[in-house]
C-alpha cells in the first residue's frame, strides 16, 4: 500500500492522525525538513504554499482546529505526512475525515482512492 498527502491542500486538522488504527500519519511543523517525508509527486509536494480554494474554504472555520497554522499543536496544526504508508490497511476511515481532500491511497493492485469529505 503506497499513501501520500497533497501537501498544499492540507489543512492540518490532524483527522487523519487522529482516526488511523495503524499510525501512517505523522503531524510536522510546516518548516520541518520532514514535511515531505512520504511519497507525494513533485507538484503535491509541501513547497510553503497552500492552495488558494482550501484556504478560501477552511481557514476561517471554528470548528476546534488550526488551520493552516505552521506548528503542530493542541491537537491540530502543522501539516500532515504519510510516514508509515506500507502499514495502511485501507479501513478507508482517513479517506472521509479527510478536510482537504488530499489524502491518496494506492493498494497493491494499482486502484487508487482519493478522500472525499463526508
Ligand atoms: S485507510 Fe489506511 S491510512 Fe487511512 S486510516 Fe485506514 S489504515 Fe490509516
Ligand atoms: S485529514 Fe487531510 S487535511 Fe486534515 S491533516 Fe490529515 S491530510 Fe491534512
Amino acid at each position: 500500500m503506497q499513501v501520500y498527502v497533497e501537501k498544499p491542500k492540507c489543512t492540518g486538522c490532524a483527522h487523519c492522525f487522529d482516526v488511523c488504527p495503524v499510525a501512517v500519519f505523522q503531524m510536522k511543523d510546516r518548516t520541518s525538513p520532514d514535511a515531505n517525508a512520504d511519497v507525494a509527486p513533485d507538484n503535491d509536494k509541501w513547497t510553503g504554499k497552500s492552495e488558494d480554494s482550501v484556504v478560501a474554504k477552511w481557514s476561517s472555520v471554528q470548528d476546534g482546529h488550526n488551520h493552516f497554522h505552521e506548528k503542530f499543536e493542541g491537537g491540530s496544526g502543522g501539516i500532515s505526512v504519510a510516514t508509515q504508508g506500507p502499514s495502511c490497511i485501507l479501513c478507508q476511515a482517513c479517506l472521509v475525515e479527510c478536510e482537504g481532500e488530499c489524502i491518496v491511497i494506492t493498494d497493491d493492485t494499482n486502484n487508487v482512492y482519493h478522500s472525499i469529505y463526508k
